[in-house]
């Protein structure tokens, strides 16, 4: 064992919630140290994730636009050609980029990089099993710091009926690296990266069928906008099958074969693809925390803390897909800053209420603040505007008129609530509603607030007067 090294704070896990940690506490001018098992940084989200995930969607995009959209502004192309391995080599040339980036990024803020598993031997030391081949690093290693930061993330729930094989039944990790098109993708669950992959094998070919045990899919979007998600795709070609159960799956030589439950009714199904995408749960194996006394939720399993993200354990804190919260990137990356703020004595916090949440299909779905129901059951007194794509001039222009804009603000103060947008450009829009809800803005602040023409950005312009029943351009 080499000698026992030390620093004020040991970073456990490189994703967005680790490594934007490591740089904030660097620049705090702490002495930091970042543990990650995988060769490439980034985690999840830039592995597996959100990165990939996005690239393919873009390319499948254009070849989507291709096939179905050029002609109707007069540019006829000829036959076109799907090159799938260049698609994949292309994501995983994005992949490595952005990995490497991180790699810059705490290299230049002098964070210390060890590669290897982490493991806790008690409240201030991290026992290190170096992988000696990629890294040269010694095989097992102690480090000691001051505090603590948990960021190890999240992995994809197995159901115990559905067992992956990695191949055909599988989890969005392999369905971002199919070889070929499926025939048949069957998706066991309706969320956000079961539409999205849906949307990207679906657009290069495959039958896509989603199959979810709600009545919804999407079921943390507001109604209106999840209704309208679910009529958009479909005319895109997904099949939905709600209130379906899959209780089995087996794969078999000539196809995989599904057991299904619907209303206490039978059915069964074939793909040749079966992508589970039911929800991911917090990765805290291997890291010792039961020994060492800190508190999980037994039902959801996730790490305790508190708001400065302590957890039990004082020297100990946690952070992203690991704590309580929606599973997103840039959640982890806010509270990775505001962790290592609170354990540098400065008054980090995090903004639950004001929190973007986007699904790139196509047309995005963006969204922040409350649903018309989450309003409704609060028993809150709201107006709401909303303003159609088809309303909007840049919108015409570009042939992207499926969609809405929807404001929902308090019915005495004005107050915007939330904001749900499913369109061309949802993604970028939403930036300006978190910005609206941070700063507590009104419906009126928005309306009052110019637009430029023409844009995307009008209709939440014409949603915000909406509110006021003041719209300009809606008849
Ligand atoms: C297909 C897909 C698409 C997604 N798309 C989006 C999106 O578009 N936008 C968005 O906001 N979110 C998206 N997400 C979610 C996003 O990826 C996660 O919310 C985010 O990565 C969580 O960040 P994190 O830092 O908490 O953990 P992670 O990114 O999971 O990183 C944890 C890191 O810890 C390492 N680690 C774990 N255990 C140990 C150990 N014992 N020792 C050392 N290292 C360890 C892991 O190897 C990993 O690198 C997507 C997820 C998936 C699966």
């Amino acid at each position: 064992m080499a000698g026992q090294e030390s620093y004020d704070l040991i970073v456990i896990g490189a994703g967005p919630g680790g490594y934007v940690a490591c740089v904030r506490a660097a620049q705090l001018g702490l002495k930091v140290a970042c543990v990650e098992k995988n060769n490439r940084l980034g985690g999840v989200c830039l592995n597996v994730g959100c990165i990939p995930s996005k690239a393919l969607l873009d390319s499948s995009e254009y070849f989507y636009l291709v096939k179905n959209r050029l002609a109707d502004h007069g540019i006829k192309t000829g036959k076109l050609k799907l090159d799938l391995s260049a698609m994949m080599a292309r994501k995983d040339r994005v992949v490595e980029d952005l990995t490497d980036n991180v790699r810059k990024l705490l290299e230049g803020n002098k964070v210390k990089i060890i590669h290897g598993s982490a493991r806790l031997l008690d409240e201030n030391t991290v026992e290190v099993q170096a992988d000696e081949e990629a890294s040269g690093e010694a095989r097992r290693i102690e480090v000691r710091a001051e505090a603590v930061l948990l960021a190890t993330g999240s992995e994809p729930v197995e159901i115990p009926s559905i067992p992956f094989d990695g191949e055909r039944i599988v989890s969005s990790t392999e369905a971002l690296s199919f070889g070929s098109v499926p025939e048949h993708l069957a998706i066991v669950g309706g969320g956000y990266i079961g539409l999205e992959l849906g949307s990207v094998w679906n657009r290069l070919g495959a039958r896509v069928t989603a199959i979810e045990m709600m009545p919804k899919i999407a079921t943390a979007l507001d109604g209106q906008i999840t209704r309208s998600l679910q009529r958009i795709l479909s005319r895109q070609g997904l099949t939905f099958r709600l209130k379906t159960k899959v209780i089995s799956a087996e794969a078999k030589n000539e196809g995989i074969s599904l057991k299904l439950e619907s209303n206490e009714e039978k059915d069964e199904m074939t793909c040749d693809r079966l992508l589970v995408a039911t929800g991911r749960r917090p990765l805290t194996r291997g890291l010792n925390i039961e020994e060492i006394g800190i508190k999980i939720d037994g039902k959801t399993g996730q790490v305790v803390v508190d708001n400065e993200y302590r957890t039990n354990i004082g020297s100990i804190y946690a952070i992203g897909d690991l704590i309580a919260g929606p599973m997103l990137a840039h959640k982890a990356s806010a509270e990775g800053v505001a962790a290592v703020e609170c354990i540098a004595g400065l008054a980090g916090e995090v903004n639950y209420d004001a929190i973007p949440s986007v699904i790139y299909t196509s047309p995005e779905v963006a969204s922040v603040g409350l649903t018309e129901e989450q309003v409704k059951e609060r028993g809150i007194e709201y107006c709401v505007g909303s303003y159609p794509f088809s309303g909007a001039g840049r919108a015409r222009c570009m042939g992207e008129t499926e969609g809405l804009v929807k404001v929902i603000a308090h019915g005495r103060t004005d107050r915007v609530l939330g904001v749900h947008i499913i369109g061309a450009r949802a993604s970028d829009m939403i930036a300006e509603c978190a910005l609206a809800l941070e700063f507590g803005a009104s419906s009126e602040d928005i309306a009052r607030t110019i637009h430029a023409h023409p844009t995307f950005a009008e209709a939440l312009h014409e949603a915000a007067l909406a509110v006021q029943k003041c719209s300009i351009y809606a008849s």
